[in-house]
């Protein structure tokens, strides 16, 4: 990708500088193990989460800003797109594994916007994530059958999904994005994930999501265990420290020691399947710990 413009400030809810390049891509589309396809319109993500994953990205393109203060927007995505669809066979397309695909900056680009048109129009089905209500915007161009749309929750705590999940929509705001999508006839989906341990993975707060999610007739549920993915414990260990120092050994244990995340999973798993029965949604749980 090849740099095309400067610096702009930031505006959002977490205060942070923020550095947008524009660049060009030469494609957009790529295949995957998590779906079929992966599209991501942009490279870093304004949500800025503490546990985010797709951190590793810094390592393919290294970037001076840390992880939350720096954007790349590839405004040739959809000409890029174009390109490949004269190739590509239909499938389910994941917006998006390395960024969210609605994080702000998405407002003015409406990139994410006209690719996910072009996908729909060309037959592929859509299987958005976000945490971000900017999402609804793009129910006219969704197509009930080629289109699902999910959120991330970690948390039901405002006070805790706002320190882990500084920028990103309230969790109330989501649960209306999933409400709206499927009054618009429109599947849904949550993630319940990476639930935090000792914060929000407990039987309690399990059974409050799966009541939510209940309540909210979501048609798939997948929930995901903390991982140690590369660059997540640089940036959750001093976070714990500062946030919650009491914490901050046992998360690490759980993330670096294989015994102690072995069993940690497999009890995370019982929970979590326990929470599904009592709420009669084994059937929709897509994935489990
Ligand atoms: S919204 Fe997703 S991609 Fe963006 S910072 Fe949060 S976890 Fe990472």
């Amino acid at each position: 990708m090849k740099p095309r413009e400067g610096k702009k400030p930031r505006a959002g809810r977490a205060r942070r500088r923020l550095v947008v390049r524009q660049v060009e891509c030469k494609t957009v589309l790529n295949r995957s193990s998590i779906g079929q396809y992966t599209m991501n319109c942009y490279t870093g993500c304004q949500h800025s989460c503490i546990y985010c994953y797709a951190r590793f990205m810094q390592r393919f393109h290294p970037h001076p800003e840390p992880w939350g203060e720096f954007v790349d927007v590839k405004v040739n995505a959809p000409e890029a797109l174009g390109r490949q669809l004269k190739r590509a066979k239909p499938g389910s397309v994941f917006v998006s594994s390395a960024c969210d695909a609605w994080q702000p900056l998405e407002r003015k680009w409406e990139l994410t916007r006209e690719c996910c048109r072009m996908l729909i129009e060309h037959g592929f089905r859509v299987n958005a994530l976000t945490k971000n209500t900017l999402v609804l915007r793009d129910l006219d161009i969704f197509r009930p059958g080629l289109t699902q749309v999910g959120v991330t929750i970690t948390t039901l705590d405002p006070r805790l999904a706002k320190l882990w999940e500084p920028a990103a929509s309230s969790v109330e705001e989501r649960c209306h994005v999933l409400q709206t999508a499927r009054d618009a006839g429109l599947e849904t989906a949550i993630m319940f994930g990476p639930l935090l341990p000792a914060l929000s993975d407990g039987q309690d707060s399990l059974n409050a999501l799966f009541e939510r999610a209940a309540e909210l007739d979501v048609d798939l549920i997948w929930v995901d265990a903390m991982n140690p993915r590369p660059r997540v414990w640089p940036s959750v260990g001093p976070f714990l420290r500062r946030e919650f120092p009491e914490l901050h050994d046992r998360y690490s244990r759980l993330l670096h020691d294989g015994e102690t995340r072995e069993a940690y999973v497999k009890e995370l798993g019982d929970r979590v399947r326990k929470a599904a029965r009592q709420h009669h949604l084994e059937g929709r749980l897509a994935g489990c710990p």
